[in-house]
């Protein structure tokens, strides 16, 4: 591991002025320390920022707030979620295992890094890592990368389940700078790759993340987060859907869809919802959904089998969520 400074602070001004002259922020540490071991990430200075006051979990008339710092397994436990925005809890459970549940922070989780293997192999050409080194993915193993959002630079895909939940519900990122506060949607926090890869959010030097606030919605209580991967337990999405429904009288009264597992960010699935919304929910309006969330998938070498996987997975996450309404109508 590089050699780096520590500090841990008191305070937001504190922490961000030392962002701001380029430390990084630590807060739970899962994927930043891993790749300094690595040494993939070589940051000179780390900013302990634990001791915030930013754990908080509370309803206010514009939502659901979740403090930054609050660890995922706090989020997933806690009854405002379970309740008023349970695609929330199901995607942090699905997400990562209890240990890392315990230490991993909700913005943490929404910054964390690629899981593309040539990220993380020194000698091997990434974009990301080394700009203008190349590609590896594009002509390698590439079996769990993008087939919506990339690029000739970049093709690997976002990692966070929780982030897909919370594109799907409209979810807003509040930011603090020394300007005051800033808000923006979840959706906007991610680039596609295009030519710069290495740029992977819009966070700015000096900026914090504080709080996400997720809206009320008839849908948020009738609603499924259906992952698809390799092994059963604790591994990254091959395919994700969150889906969720507002159905009145068999008819879809409102609806929201994101993909995970297969765009270079959360993929919100906007056609899908378009061409549903005012439809008899059913068979025939899921397919229809399914139909237009694989549009515009380019698939490479190896994940041709990820189309017809986002196809399926729409129809079920939707399925699933409509056996909800089923039950609460
Ligand atoms: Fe690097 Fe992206 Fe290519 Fe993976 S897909 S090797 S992260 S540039």
């Amino acid at each position: 591991m590089v050699p780096f400074t520590y500090d841990a602070v008191q305070s937001e001004q504190e922490a961000r002025s030392a962002a701001a002259a380029g430390a990084r922020f630590l807060a739970g540490g899962t994927t930043l320390v891993d790749l300094m071991r690595e040494e993939v990430e070589r940051p000179e200075s780390l900013i302990d920022i634990n001791q915030l006051p930013l754990r908080d979990i509370q309803m206010e008339s514009g939502g659901l707030i979740i403090g930054a710092l609050a660890r995922m397994a706090e989020v997933a436990a806690h009854p405002l979620v379970t309740r008023e925005q349970p695609l929330i809890a199901e995607a942090l459970l699905e997400g990562a295992s209890p240990q890392l549940r315990n230490m991993a922070s909700i913005g943490g989780n929404l910054m964390q890094r690629v899981r593309c293997p040539y990220f993380r192999t020194l000698d091997a050409a990434c974009n990301k890592r080394q700009p203008g080194s190349g590609c590896a993915a594009i002509e390698g193993l590439n079996n769990t990368h993008a087939i919506l959002g990339a690029s000739e630079h970049c093709v690997a895909t976002h990692p966070s389940d929780l982030a897909v939940a919370l594109v799907a519900l409209d979810a807003v990122l509040r930011v603090r700078r020394d300007a005051g506060l800033r808000e923006f949607p979840v959706e906007d926090l991610y680039r596609l790759p295009g030519d710069t890869p290495h740029i992977e959010h819009m966070i700015e030097p000096g900026e914090l993340i504080v709080e996400v606030v997720v809206p009320r919605g008839a849908y948020a209580r009738r609603a499924r987060y259906v992952k698809v991967r390799d092994r059963a337990s604790y591994e990254f999405a091959l395919v994700s859907v969150a889906a969720a429904l507002e159905i009145d009288d068999e008819q879809i009264r409102s609806v929201r869809l994101a993909a995970g597992g297969v765009g270079t960010k959360p993929w919100r699935l906007r056609a899908s919802e378009a061409a549903i919304m005012g439809e008899r929910a059913g068979r025939k309006a899921w397919e229809l959904a399914a139909s237009r969330a694989i549009e515009g998938a380019r698939p490479l070498s190896g994940n041709g089998y990820k189309v017809e996987l986002l196809r399926r997975t729409v129809i079920r996450a939707l399925e699933l969520s409509a056996e909800i309404a089923g039950e609460t109508r």
